[in-house]
């Protein structure tokens, strides 16, 4: 099914039908919040909380039109529900709306890998120096790169990609709105970002990570629809909002373990108190600290 033709009739009807079937093969999840026996395609399947939600609105209209006096109790019932809903929806790691990456596989973890991701690029003043940094050390990162900014400098997210890094979706507008789409706007937004990051790299992305990791309970079938895993992090740095680069290399470094995703930008990095972007400061720091711990930095897989 091509995204434009996934509508929110086809959300409604698989959520109606979830609801109304008593337990249609729950999907499982790894520790690391990958599903271990994996869906494609019209293949998704809510997760046990999205259908006990579903269930709950259900029974409680028909239980309200059956008992109009219980309507402040199922009222509040739902109300409840509605809040646990938006909150899994504003907590990036939150595996409670669907599938979410937030740690690197066991099999990498035991490998002694942690995974270094970059977003909000491509920015022609930053992103340049970030890829310099990791070729002198070697290292292989992942960049989720906003559509929109890719079509604006394709020369570097080409170069991104001709140097061996992961070139991924971080949706094409950025809407601060993002977390309140319906699914035609998500998969028109996340289709055009893919269209856009395959024509210049010549490679679609496997991984989104939603604008600031807020989404709401379209988002999951949609990326189901689109092939994509969405992947959040294990420790971020704050390094858009954070100028002290000593500050944000602690954040990432302090309790780091096997297996984590650390999340840093390329586009939208704080510049520290001599102007420069802090990202640049806090790379080289953070790379030695990962090799003096033992662990590899690696692009997510
Ligand atoms: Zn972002």
């Amino acid at each position: 099914m091509r995204a434009h033709q996934f509508s929110n009739r086809a959300a409604l009807s698989i959520l109606l039908k979830t609801s109304l079937s008593i337990p249609v093969g729950c999907r499982s999840y790894a520790v690391d919040g990958r599903e271990a026996g994996g869906t494609k395609g019209s293949d998704w399947l809510p997760t046990q909380f999205v259908q006990f939600s579903c269930r709950l609105h259900a029974l409680g209209i028909a239980a309200a039109a059956c008992v109009p006096d219980s309507l402040t109790y199922i009222g509040a019932l739902i109300a409840l529900n509605q809040v646990i809903v938006s909150g899994a929806g504003m907590y990036p790691k939150s595996t409670l709306l669907g599938n979410n990456m937030v740690r690197l596989s066991p099999a990498a973890a035991a490998r002694g890998e942690v995974a270094l991701s970059f977003d909000d690029g491509p920015d022609p003043a930053v992103t340049p120096k970030v890829l310099q940094v990791l070729d002198q050390y070697g290292v292989k990162a992942s960049f989720f790169c906003i559509g929109k900014r890719a079509i604006a400098c394709p020369e570097i997210v080409a170069e991104t990609a001709a140097r061996g890094h992961r070139v991924e979706n971080h949706s094409f507008s950025h809407s601060h709105a993002f977390g309140f789409y319906g699914v035609k706007s998500l998969a028109s937004d996340i289709h055009r970002s893919q269209e856009a990051l395959e024509k210049i790299t010549g490679c679609r992305p496997s991984l989104l990570r939603a604008p600031a990791g807020i989404r709401n309970l379209w988002l999951d079938p949609v990326l189901t629809q689109l092939d994509l895993t969405l992947v959040s992090w294990t420790r971020r740095g704050f390094d858009t909002v954070c100028r002290q680069p000593q500050t944000i290399t602690q954040r990432l470094v302090q309790g780091l373990a096997a297996g984590d995703i650390l999340l840093l930008h390329d586009g939208s990095s704080r510049r520290d108190v001599h102007g420069r972007p802090v990202v640049l400061e806090v790379l080289p720091r953070l790379i030695e600290a990962i090799a003096a711990k033992g662990l590899t930095p690696v692009p997510i897989v």
